[in-house]
């Protein structure tokens, strides 16, 4: 039995997925079911036995000793947090709340837990935290990609927030010997990706003829990496890291975002062609660009590679096309993830700009 948290959420919904079609283990799944959440995520397994869908806060210590009472699982996969950069130059608060203190709750819970396990149970538990790239900030056009041991040094309250996770999980380690791993991952892209982040965000915009809205210059670069390959090195992780470590998860894949608007535009162009023939390129419109906008960002995963033999299986070429046409097979998903709050977000935030 494993608990996952933030399972409803995109990379969380996609990793439960995953483990179910390919393990007979049970997944008790704790997401509290922010605007992120949505159990639609999870419609191809409901009614499944093995998996336990509980509504409810990381940061709530009781509900979760009581959990971990219950289940008695082998490992935790923490994926629940606030996750968006825009959301938390707006409003830092829920960032720190669930990011910061929501893990340290749980770490309180697990820790409790743990401890009180015996034998082989105590000695294979594991908790896998899982966090990102954007905790080392931003890099310049020639420096090398970063590994486990560059320097924390993050740029927005999501990033702080998620570097005080980082720091935390590595501190019951190295405090209370809790057996943790933690892996930090670049940018994914792929099914279930709620669309105010630019993938979805491009293809939805796209297709409803609205404009393409791109920060800046559209230079910026990311690292992207097809989430069910993320799913995987996370499994890795789970079943060959060594506790206490870091691994870095990317996929070689570093893009301009300019270059993956274009990209997404001409799968559009060649799946869903419009009648007037214009190209979807036609809507792209340059923004003003986001406050401390970090400009560079490269994972070198070379020590997951190494060390536990784990590989992405998506090329960024094969990954984008098959994230285009989910989303243009899955368009109730959409129309029904836009008509809650996300319409309210974006109606509010966005008054004004193009999005
Ligand atoms: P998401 O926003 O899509 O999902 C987050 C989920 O966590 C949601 O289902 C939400 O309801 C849940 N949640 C939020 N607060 C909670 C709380 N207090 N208690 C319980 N559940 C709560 O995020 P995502 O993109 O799936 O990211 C998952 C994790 O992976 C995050 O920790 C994120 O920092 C990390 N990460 C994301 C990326 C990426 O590109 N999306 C890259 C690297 C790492």
């Amino acid at each position: 039995m494993i608990l996952v948290t933030g399972g409803a959420g995109f990379i969380g919904a996609n990793f439960v997925l995953d483990w179910l079609a390919q393990f007979d283990e049970t997944v008790i799944n704790l997401d509290v079911l922010t605007y992120a959440g949505n159990r639609e995520n999870l419609a191809s397994v409901a009614g499944d036995e093995r998996h336990h869908f509980v509504q409810g806060d990381i940061g709530d210590s009781t509900l979760v000793a009581g959990l971990l009472a219950q289940y008695q699982p082998r490992a935790i996969i923490n994926f629940a947090a606030e996750s968006h950069v825009d959301r938390s130059i707006h409003g830092p608060e829920d960032f720190i709340q669930t990011n910061i203190v929501g893990t340290f709750r749980l770490l309180e819970a697990v820790r409790a837990y743990w401890g009180n396990l015996q034998g082989e149970a105590r000695q294979n538990f594991r908790f896998l935290h899982v966090s990102t790239d954007e905790v080392y900030g931003s890099l310049a056009k020639d420096d090398p990609a970063f590994t486990e041991t560059y320097r924390y040094e993050p740029n927005s309250p999501y990033s702080a927030s998620k570097a005080a996770s980082d720091h935390l999980v590595r501190a019951y380690h190295h405090t209370y010997g809790l057996p943790v791993l933690t892996t930090n991952c670049s940018n994914n892209y792929g099914p279930y990706h709620f669309p105010e982040k630019l993938i979805p965000l491009m293809i939805v915009n796209a297709l409803a003829g609205k404009p393409l809205p791109v920060y800046g210059d559209g230079q910026q670069i990311r690292d992207w990496l097809y989430v069910k390959d993320h799913c995987s090195a996370i499994r890795r992780v789970l079943e060959a890291g060594k506790v206490g470590e870091v691994y870095n998860i990317g996929g070689w894949n570093e893009k301009p975002n300019i270059d993956i608007v274009h990209t997404v535009c001409t799968l559009l162009d060649e799946l869903r062609s419009q009648e007037d023939g214009k190209s979807y390129r036609e809507q792209i419109t340059y923004v003003t660009d986001r406050p401390g906008h970090d400009r560079r960002y490269a994972i070198d995963a070379s020590k997951i590679e190494r060390e536990l033999g784990w590989k992405p299986a998506e090329t960024f070429d094969t990954g984008i096309r098959k994230t285009v046409q989910w989303y243009l097979e899955n368009q109730s998903w959409v129309a029904n993830v836009q008509s809650g709050a996300y319409r309210e977000w974006v109606e509010k935030n966005y008054t004004g700009r193009a999005a």
